[in-house]
């Protein structure tokens, strides 16, 4: 072929191969939504919607475009993860929101479950203890015109008291045990979202702060990246 002909018959392809590439997108979220998410017992309708709406894809490297929706956890900077699908919409769920709450999280990491989060809220505060990862995560959250959300670069395990309190708190990263901060931030009747247990496996729960003895409700087994800090895991 000649180098005239080689770039016309480029230019013809490539707008081709995008529009294939966006399908097997799409289909694979499709999956995602109906294998690894409704028969797996997500049901909240809204969570199902948000899930549909927010491009995964766009939350990680683009050398991982193809796997954006195959329901494992993936590599982003800094030595972290994005969870997988199924646990942002387990713990999503669990969260019960109805449109009108203000929610901490702590974990921003990609920004993925904070888009789900603010797809579903009012007021979303989310904190990332790598400022890289909160800038990248800022981007993202503004080109889908998620500009209300607060995003702080801090300590987590302090909660955030700035804003307290919450109606919901959603953490991303897994502690031995519950930093007192957290529930302290958390309104009487709130639900507080955290994977416990040692650093290599854990049991995500849902806390229901009710009267003195808070309800604990046992999600399913899960593996998160350590939360570190004064009331985490040491760092290394
Ligand atoms: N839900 C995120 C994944 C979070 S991974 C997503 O959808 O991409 C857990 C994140 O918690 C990591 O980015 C890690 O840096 C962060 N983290 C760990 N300890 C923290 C702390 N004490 N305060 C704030 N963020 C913390």
């Amino acid at each position: 072929m000649t180098k005239k002909a080689f770039a016309i018959h480029s230019f013809l392809i490539r707008p081709s191969l995008a529009l294939m590439l966006d399908a097997a997108l799409q289909h694979d979220k499709l999956i995602m939504l109906r294998k690894h998410l409704q028969a797996r017992g997500i049901s909240d309708a809204r969570v199902l919607d948000a899930m549909a709406r927010i491009p995964r894809e766009q939350f990680i490297d683009e050398s991982l475009r193809a796997e954006a929706y195959s329901d494992r956890a993936l590599t982003i900077a800094c030595g972290q993860t994005i969870s997988q699908p199924y646990i942002v919409a387990l713990m999503t769920q669990a969260l019960a929101l109805r449109g009108n709450e203000r929610v901490l999280e702590i974990g921003t990491g990609s920004g993925y479950q904070t888009a789900i989060l603010a797809e579903l809220a009012r007021d979303v505060v989310s904190v990332e203890r790598h400022a890289a990862l909160s800038q990248q995560a800022a981007g993202r959250l503004l080109a889908l015109g998620h500009d209300r959300v607060k995003l702080v670069v801090a300590d987590g395990t302090l909660g955030w008291a700035a804003d307290a309190p919450y109606d919901r708190i959603l953490v991303a990263a897994a502690a031995a045990t519950l930093p007192r901060q957290l529930i302290e931030q958390l309104v009487p009747g709130g639900i507080l979202v955290i994977p416990l247990g040692c650093r290599d496996h854990q049991t995500l729960q849902a806390i229901h702060k009710v009267g003195d003895e808070p309800r604990i409700e046992l999600l399913s087994a899960c593996r998160f990246v350590p939360l570190v800090g004064e009331e985490g895991w040491p760092e290394g």
